[in-house]
């Protein structure tokens, strides 16, 4: 549906939230806080609360991952393809609700609603991707090479998980990790980000109804993160960790999992690069530039945070990304034509700002924008810097917001080098036409991912992730469900000599 077909009333928006569950979701029923505790979810675009929702406790949490571990040995039982019929349900049901998901991270997160719509597209494929991978765990039988026994190697999920997610892609964080573990037939505990709850309790209605079994799932939304989850990790039952967050919370966890030498998938920060070529397709790339950068209004992992343009078309490509920044129209996210919304709080908009004007100080240049937006809302200007010396924070540090650095360089080997000058390794994006060179990047990037002549990289069929401090393992791909198997091998006496 395009972004002007559906407008939204203010009492679509109230009798969406007045439809949703406002506890916690542990082995398969609603429940108030065991202290009757509540926290408020705010709208960013209008800094006014949205709905009071359940807090969990400590006691809540373990009563999840009681739940969660007395439904592992039946859930791990059920045949493969009752756990895909599941997964295939709830994409059907993810996608006939598309206006309720996307009105609800709009109102959650502030993203507009055309992008919302687009998260819902996206974060239901994982249900249906890995509805079809449900079907496709195996193993393999071997000869050993002296010939004197049989090797049986076989895949069992890894059982129960905790799950941490951020508030930037509410329903995709989470379905991108759920949907594998519930094909491998783990059971698991989420613990959504405290900014966009809502959207994984919506999402816990549909589950139930499209048959999960009690205790598969379970939903500990909290004020206390660290409180709540610490002790889980700590449980010897946990078997797996997974995050997405910050580097700095997810070096943070792993020191934890190293107790119980927990299975661990980390998805964390990125800072990536966007090389310009000379030889590129200008408007091409202005297009891709547009998109890794301006995507969820710079609020992605995978936002490109540093372009980096050679000097012969460095003029040309920073007027038309100034002018396409100028265009970006700023309004709540549920305004027809909003190209983007609101940050999602006070803190992440002071961070951008101050790292705007550190640049600044630092040499750059201030091209457009620079300026926070009156409220009510935490709206800030699409801001273009140029001139940014590489020295500068804004190029170290993840600037989660509408703010676009640019720097030139003259060589392919200075553009490699200032690419890989940084602790994460998400993702880069390369706009060039030459083959070889887009070949020589692939192989040169210290990057999990490389978009060559785009600007998005993410797709539910590939594998997403990071190398150096962004992150490890992958998500989504024949490579996602990997995550939630653990690998077991029976050795076997040779059947023509045992007795
Ligand atoms: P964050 O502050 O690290 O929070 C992420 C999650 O961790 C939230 O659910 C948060 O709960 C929880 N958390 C915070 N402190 C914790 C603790 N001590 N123990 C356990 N859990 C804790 O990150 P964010 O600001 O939500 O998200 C932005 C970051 O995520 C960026 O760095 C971005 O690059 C990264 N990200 C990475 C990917 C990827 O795939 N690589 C994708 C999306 C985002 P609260 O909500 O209660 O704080």
């Amino acid at each position: 549906m395009s972004d002007s077909a559906f407008t939204v009333t203010a009492s679509d928006e109230q009798l969406l939230l007045q439809s949703l569950p406002t506890g916690l979701f542990i082995g398969g029923a609603w429940r108030p806080a065991s202290d009757g505790g509540s926290f408020d979810v705010i709208d960013p675009s209008t800094e006014q609360v949205l709905l009071t929702i359940a807090d969990a406790t400590v006691a809540d949490g373990a009563a999840a991952l009681d739940a969660a571990v007395e439904a592992q040995r039946g859930w791990a039982k059920t045949a493969p393809r009752v756990r895909a019929e599941i997964l295939r349900s709830a994409f059907e049901l993810v996608t006939q609700r598309t206006e309720d998901f996307a009105l609800l991270m709009t109102l959650e997160m502030g993203k507009p609603l055309a992008e919302a719509r687009g998260e819902v597209a996206y974060g239901s494929e994982f249900l249906r991707w890995f509805s079809e991978e449900t079907a496709r765990i195996s193993g393999r039988f071997a000869t050993a090479p002296d010939g004197r026994s049989r090797l049986l190697v076989t895949k069992r999920p890894v059982g129960p998980c905790l799950f941490i997610t951020p508030w930037n892609f509410p329903l995709a964080m989470a379905t991108r990790k759920i949907a594998p573990a519930i094909a491998a037939g783990c059971t698991m505990v989420l613990k959504p980000a405290a900014l966009t709850p809502l959207t994984a309790l919506l999402f816990a209605t549909v589950l139930q109804e499209a048959g999960l079994p009690a205790g598969v799932l379970n939903i500990i939304q909290t004020s206390r993160a660290g409180a709540v989850t610490a002790p889980l990790i700590q449980d010897p039952r946990l078997r797996k960790l997974s995050f997405t967050g910050s580097t700095e919370i997810g070096r943070r966890l792993l020191a934890d999992a190293a107790h119980q030498v927990l299975r661990v998938s980390m998805e964390l920060g990125g800072n990536a690069p966007l090389l310009v070529f000379d030889d590129a397709d200008i408007d091409l790339a202005v297009d891709g530039a547009m998109l890794a950068k301006m995507r969820n209004g710079g609020e992605a992992c995978t936002a490109a945070n540093r372009i980096l343009v050679q000097d012969g078309v460095a003029a040309a490509f920073t007027a038309k990304f100034v002018e396409r920044m100028r265009l970006h129209t700023v309004a709540r996210g549920t305004a027809p034509g909003a190209k983007m919304g609101p940050l999602v709080d006070e803190g992440t908009r002071a961070k951008v700002h101050e790292l705007v004007i550190a640049s600044i100080a630092e040499g750059a240049s201030l091209a457009l924008g620079g300026h926070y937006i009156d409220g009510p809302g935490y709206f800030y200007e699409p801001t273009v810097l140029t001139n940014v010396p590489p020295t500068a924070r804004i190029m170290r540090e993840e600037a989660f917001g509408p703010v676009a650095p640019i720097a030139t360089f003259a060589t392919e080997a200075e553009a490699v080098q200032l690419a890989n000058d940084t602790e994460f390794g998400l993702v880069a994006y390369a706009f060039t036409r030459d083959l070889n060179r887009g070949l020589r990047l692939a192989e040169e990037l210290e990057v999990g991912m490389l978009g060559l002549n785009t600007g998005i990289v993410s797709n539910p069929a590939a594998p997403f992730g990071g190398v150096k401090q962004s992150g490890l393992g992958r998500e989504g791909g024949a490579e996602g469900i990997e995550e939630y198997l653990e690998t077991r091998y029976i050795g076997i006496a040779d059947p023509f000599s045992a007795g």
